[in-house]
Formats: C-alpha cells, sequence, structure tokens
C-alpha cells in the first residue's frame, strides 16, 4: 500500500501544476485572458494556451480542472489596517448592519454592559465600529450613555471611521481631562452649552485611544492576528497593508511574519512620528523588502473623515453638523507643516502616503507634493493620496502632472453614498465622490480599497462598488463615475502592486512573479452586478494553498 501510494505520489509530482478549463485573468499589460496558467514552486512557470502550458508541464505535472471557475490575481489591500477585522476577535463589534447589529444607543450601551461585567474591575471595555448617522437618534453617543454601561470601567469607544471616539467619565478622569483641559492642535473636544466635556473627541483628541487603550496584550495580539489573516485569505487577498503603523509595532509585525503567524504578505507603512525618529538617528528601520513583509510609504493624515465631519472642504457641508451654516471641517496638520514634512521625507528619499478626504485637505497635499518634488526631483517617487474622495477634476489634473497615485474608497458609495447625498455633500458633490472614471480618462493610474477595519476587507465588494456604484437603498450614485470590470481589478491587483512598489513580483500572473491567485466561482465578467455574490473557492499564496472553501 505505501509503495503504491508512494509510486502515485511520484508519477503526478515534477513540482509542477496546471490550472485550466476556466477563465483566467492574467492582468498583464494587455489584459489577456488565457486558458492555463502552471505553477512551479512559488512561481509562475508558464501562462497561455492549454497546449502550451502543457507542453512546459511535462507528463508528471498536477492538472487541476478548473470547471468553469475563474482564476485572478491574488487581491492586494491597497490600503488598510491589517489585521483589520481581526480585532474583532477582542474588540466589541458596534457596527450597524449589515455588519453588526447595533440600531440604536441602548444597543451599544447594553453590549458595553454585557462586556463590562465580563471584564475585571477597573480595565478598559472597548468598543469598535458605531456609526452616528445609522443609530435610531442620530447622534453621537456621550459620556453619560456610557456611564449607564458602567462607572467601574474606563469605556473608549471608536466611530466608524476611526477619526472620532467616545469615552466615559471615568475614562476623561483617567487620562486627567476635563472642562478646563484646552483641545490639541488637529483636534477637538465636543462640550455642551455649559462647556462641559460630552465624551466625544475628535481627531487627535482620541490619539490617546489609538496609542494606548487598543494595546493589546501579546495573546490577545495573536488571536487578532489569526482572526485578520483567516479574513483575509478567505476573501482572496494574498497581500495586506498596514497603513499606518506606530514604532511600537514594527518589532511586533517583524516577528509575526518570520514566525508565520501572518498568513498573506504585509506591507507597513509607518507613521510619520516613525520617519522623524529615522531622520533624528533615534531608530533604525529594519530591512524588510519581502517576500513576507515590506516597509513602504510614510502614512500622514491631513484631514479626517467627511461622515465624522472631519474632513476638510473647500466648500461648507450640505447640512452643517452644529448652528454654523458655513462649516466645512479643518485640517489634522497645518498646511505649511504638512509641506515641511512631505519636503523633508522627500529629501531623504522616501514614498509619502497622505489621507485626504476633502478637497482643501487635497490642496495643500497636492501644493506639498509639488513643493517637496520640485525641491528634490525624483524619477519615480510613487507619492500617493489615500482616499482623495472629494477630488475634483483640476485636482486630478495636477495628481496625473505630478504622477500621483489617488486610492479610492470606494466601498464609500455603498455604505454611505445615500448619506452623503442628503446630510454630507449634497447630491451634485456626492455624485462626484471617488471619482475613479475621471482620474482614468485623465491617464491616472488608480487603487481602490476598503480601509479594513472600517469596513470589512471585501475586494470583490468592492470592485462590485467602484463597477455599480450603488447605495445601500439601491442608488446608482455618480453613474458618470462607473468604472469597468477590468479596471476594478486592476485596481485591486497589479495597480495596487505599483502603488507599492511591488509590481515587478506581485499583482498579476506573468512568467517568473510569485504564484499568488484567487479562485473564484465564476467569471467576475459573466454578471457585472452580481460581482459581490461570487465566492473564493481557493486562495494560494507562493503556489501553496492558504485558504480552500
Ligand atoms: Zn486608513
Amino acid at each position: 500500500m505505501f509503495i503504491l501510494s508512494f509510486a502515485l505520489f511520484l508519477a503526478c509530482d515534477s513540482g509542477r501544476t496546471v490550472y485550466s478549463g476556466g477563465t483566467i485573468f492574467t492582468m498583464d499589460p494587455e489584459n489577456r485572458v488565457v486558458e492555463a496558467i502552471g505553477i512551479e514552486g512559488d512561481r509562475i512557470g508558464a501562462v497561455g494556451t492549454r497546449e502550451a502550458v502543457l507542453n512546459w508541464a511535462g507528463e508528471r505535472a498536477r492538472i487541476v480542472d478548473l470547471a468553469g471557475q475563474a482564476i485572478v490575481p491574488g487581491f492586494i489591500d491597497a490600503h488598510g489596517h491589517f489585521p483589520g477585522g481581526g480585532v474583532y476577535a477582542q474588540v466589541l463589534d458596534l457596527n450597524a448592519p449589515p455588519i453588526g447589529d447595533v440600531e440604536k444607543i441602548d444597543d451599544l450601551v447594553a453590549l458595553l454592559a454585557k462586556r463590562a461585567e465580563e471584564t475585571a474591575q477597573g480595565e478598559w471595555v472597548v468598543g469598535m465600529g458605531y456609526d452616528d448617522t445609522l443609530l435610531e437618534e442620530k447622534r453621537h453617543p456621550t459620556r453619560q450613555d456610557l456611564d449607564r454601561a458602567s462607572t467601574d470601567h474606563p469605556i473608549a469607544i471608536t466611530h466608524v471611521s476611526g477619526h472620532l471616539a467616545v469615552v466615559n467619565s471615568m475614562a476623561l478622569e483617567r487620562q486627567g481631562l476635563d472642562q478646563a483641559s484646552k483641545d490639541p492642535e488637529g483636534g477637538l473636544m465636543r462640550r455642551d452649552a455649559k462647556g462641559e466635556l460630552t465624551g466625544v473627541l475628535e481627531e487627535t483628541a482620541m490619539d490617546f485611544v489609538h496609542q494606548e487603550v487598543l494595546d493589546p496584550s501579546l495573546f490577545d495580539s495573536l488571536k487578532i492576528l489569526r482572526e485578520g489573516s483567516r479574513r483575509a485569505v478567505s476573501q482572496g487577498v494574498t497581500t495586506v497593508q498596514n497603513g499606518l503603523t506606530p514604532a511600537r509595532l514594527i518589532p511586533a509585525f517583524q516577528w509575526a511574519t518570520r514566525l508565520g503567524l501572518v498568513a498573506p504578505r504585509l506591507v507597513l507603512w509607518p507613521a510619520m512620528d516613525v520617519a522623524d525618529a529615522v531622520l533624528a538617528g533615534d531608530m533604525t528601520l529594519p530591512e524588510a523588502k519581502g517576500p513576507d513583509l515590506w516597509i513602504g510609504a510614510i502614512k500622514l493624515s491631513a484631514d479626517g473623515s467627511i461622515q465624522g465631519y472631519t474632513g476638510y472642504l473647500s466648500e461648507p457641508y450640505f447640512v452643517p453638523p452644529g448652528d454654523d451654516p458655513l462649516y466645512r471641517g479643518y485640517p489634522r496638520i497645518a498646511r505649511d507643516e504638512l509641506r515641511e514634512r512631505i519636503t523633508r521625507y522627500y529629501g531623504a528619499g522616501m514614498q509619502v502616503a497622505v489621507h485626504g478626504n476633502g478637497d482643501a485637505a487635497i490642496d495643500d497635499i497636492l501644493d506639498a507634493f509639488a513643493h517637496a518634488s520640485k525641491k528634490f526631483p525624483r524619477e519615480d517617487a510613487r507619492p500617493i493620496i489615500v482616499h482623495a474622495q472629494m477630488a475634483r477634476p483640476d485636482q486630478l489634473d495636477r495628481m496625473a502632472e505630478l504622477g500621483v497615485i489617488p486610492s479610492f474608497f470606494s466601498l464609500h458609495t455603498f455604505y454611505w453614498g445615500d448619506r452623503h447625498r442628503t446630510l454630507f455633500m449634497g447630491p451634485e458633490r456626492a455624485a462626484r465622490m471617488s471619482p475613479a472614471a475621471t482620474a482614468l480618462a485623465k491617464g491616472l493610474r488608480v487603487t481602490i480599497h476598503c480601509d479594513a477595519p472600517v469596513v470589512p476587507l471585501e475586494p470583490l465588494r468592492l470592485v462590485w462598488s467602484a463597477v455599480n456604484r450603488r447605495t445601500r437603498s439601491g442608488f446608482v450614485v455618480g453613474p458618470a463615475e462607473r468604472i469597468g470590470v477590468m479596471q476594478a481589478l486592476r485596481a485591486v491587483t497589479i495597480d495596487a502592486a505599483y502603488s507599492m512598489f511591488l509590481d515587478d513580483d506581485l499583482g498579476s500572473l506573468e512568467v517568473g512573479k510569485f504564484a499568488d491567485l484567487a479562485i473564484l466561482s465564476a467569471s467576475p465578467l459573466e454578471d457585472p452586478t452580481t460581482i459581490d455574490r461570487l465566492s473564493v473557492i481557493e486562495t494560494i499564496r507562493g503556489g501553496k494553498s492558504v485558504y480552500t472553501r
């Protein structure tokens, strides 16, 4: 028996595998769709007609019949915060349906109270993902609401945008914050009519929540990494990103990838204070040039989020959040400081990625990129604007001139499109949010992303959203900005690889590249209106199966 199976093993093992019998999207420069692909070890050995690939493979190759399924390059997360949704292994999920099940403030208080009961006295209770505009009350919870859940535990909950947090009275006390405390630069602590803190903290005022509260123990971290990995590969993702990595997490991720705890490949974007420390000689970055871990662009945030009313616009919000009809958000980093920082990072030869949602923030970013690239010209700098949500056509022209890659959060139209029309931007501006089609028409290279855990890392839903621009209510918001299926697929594969300087090794199915691919239940071209309902059958990273349905 042993001898027989050993012989069989030999008979079909030349270390080469051929996939054929389905639709194989290469995403090469010609967007070729081919009959077959051959893999040897961790690389792609052949791509083309079935006959040619079988010839390359030889007689002892393993042959896999796709039976009408499709293959795409493994998805690459152009911007997210790995382990993303993995944090929900540890932190309360306060999202509204369809992601979670919080519909009103009482739901949220009940979840927090239950978690507080299970938590040792005095320890933090943390939740993520509430959305004020989806709560029945249409407002942010306050510290009084959270005090109903517990006064024996400090509580912090973060808004779905990640740009606001609410804390209870004990948490304010612990941070030494009260009526007399001043707002930090680039942030705001909301106050009631009497000037007392409501517990709602915006932008830099909530930095302590990210830096101190959301700091899990090693044991928690392993669970979170495992859950984040599982979620990524189950969606066909083979390269993830942590798009704002603090200094202390860089060695942690380095160990995690070295120990094989992260299933997909990982790109880190160090936070700007990491760049400052490196340039001051206080810190060195590890050599990380793949194939498991890369250190990529330096990440800055020029403003906040539109649905948190902290995106920085040139024109007022459609329905302002308070009494000021001219309210248009605010910058997170002052214009001059942004320019000085970006120029300094350019001078050191660093790639730079800047978060900008509102068009006023995008103006500041483009001015800074123009200044930096004039002072320190570089052939191939690949500067990125993350989200570029309200980019105007004239700003897309400037991006083309400066070689800027906009990375659109194209699931915005699905999750928040209805409210952008009626509340934040109004119908005219909402129609031009995440303007991928105009950007492509101007010759820009574009990526799209989920910003997980802001919304779940689901590249197929993301592609569907960029192609259809349907809101939750089914309205098509900005039909002129819909893009083709091939363009959307490029934006989550080869162009995402390009934006992070990974395109020599990843992002397309071409001979010599890593064998990273996803097998889908059907071709995304078959019915573009149902791409979100395709399933990932198998995910292969470096020739090895890392997920099977
Ligand atoms: Zn982000």
